[in-house]
């Protein structure tokens, strides 16, 4: 049985300011879900109440059909692993051992490795290109290297589901791509469950199964890619024109801001 997970009219506010505005969202088992919204629309705070990062002031998300508030901190960090957006960086901490906590919840009294530990944490090293980096220390990297650091170290976790915070933010187009495959991989060939909050809308459409709209806390539209992702959509949530133009080579749409005006000189043609 997959592990499902969905937030119920989830409110949730700092001081006066309601961010969550009574968010329902059940998250798709199986699929890689983009959650993409302006910045400042609740993202973050969406995944963090879907991780149990914090608690809502009512409503609720539930994991397996239970409250996630009133389950073991361990036993749900073996079934869904979050990469916040700017994790803060251990002093001095190698790949190997960045990486590596990633197993923490799987971890017995003593602490040692296991085989299926260091299985884990290879394979994740692997997938994401930074084996060669394993002895570094992670502040010598770049932030792209860094960044999939980051990214093994949930990957290493091995949950059912995984939630990602614009983890292609620091990235370069090819990593963007290779991660956001590699994502792909993982729910469609692993049964993953994935959330992954992303900025680049192309990107998030080309590759998410489905997708959830998102606007100052308040879910606008979420479903298949093909049935939520228009032009329309696009407008409503991030208040800007689109163009919708057919990729020749892939059939994909892709959607083109419509730039604004800027007047003499500004532009030509
Ligand atoms: P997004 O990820 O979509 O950019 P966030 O979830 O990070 O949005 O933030 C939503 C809103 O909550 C923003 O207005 C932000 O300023 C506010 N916010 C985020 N974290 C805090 C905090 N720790 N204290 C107060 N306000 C916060
Ligand atoms: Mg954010």
């Amino acid at each position: 049985m997959p592990v499902t997970l969905s937030a119920r009219d989830v409110t949730f506010s700092y001081g006066k300011t309601e961010i969550l505005k009574r968010v329902s969202a059940a998250i798709s088992p199986g699929k890689l879900t983009a959650l993409v919204g302006p910045n400042g629309s609740g993202k973050s705070t969406l995944l963090a109440a879907l991780a149990r990062f914090l608690s809502p002031s009512s409503g609720s998300v539930e994991l397996d059909g239970r409250p996630i508030l009133s389950q073991p901190t361990k036993a749900v960090a073996r079934r869904l692993a979050i990469l916040p957006q700017s994790p803060p960086l251990p002093e001095g901490i190698t790949v190997f051992e960045l990486v590596s906590r990633g197993r923490y919840p799987h971890s017995g009294l003593l602490g040692l490795w296991s085989a299926a530990d260091l299985a884990a944490i290879d394979t994740a090293m692997g997938m994401t290109g930074v084996r060669d980096f394993a002895d570094r220390p992670v502040s010598g990297l770049s932030g792209g290297q860094r960044q999939r650091c980051w990214i093994a170290m949930a990957l290493a976790q091995e949950t059912p589901v995984l939630l990602l915070d614009e983890p292609t933010s620091a990235l370069d187009l090819r990593y963007q791509l290779e991660i956001l495959a590699l994502l792909k991989i993982l729910s469609a060939q692993h049964g993953r469950t994935i959330v992954v909050a992303l900025h680049d809308l192309n990107l998030a459409a080309s590759h998410a199964d489905h997708m959830i709209f998102f606007r100052e806390g308040v879910v606008h539209g979420a479903g298949a890619t093909r049935d939520v992702c228009t032009a329309t959509m696009i407008e409503a949530v991030f208040d800007v024109a689109v163009d919708v133009l057919v990729d020749p080579s892939s059939g994909r749409q892709v959607f083109v801001p419509k730039l604004p005006d800027v007047g003499e000189g500004g532009r030509h043609g």
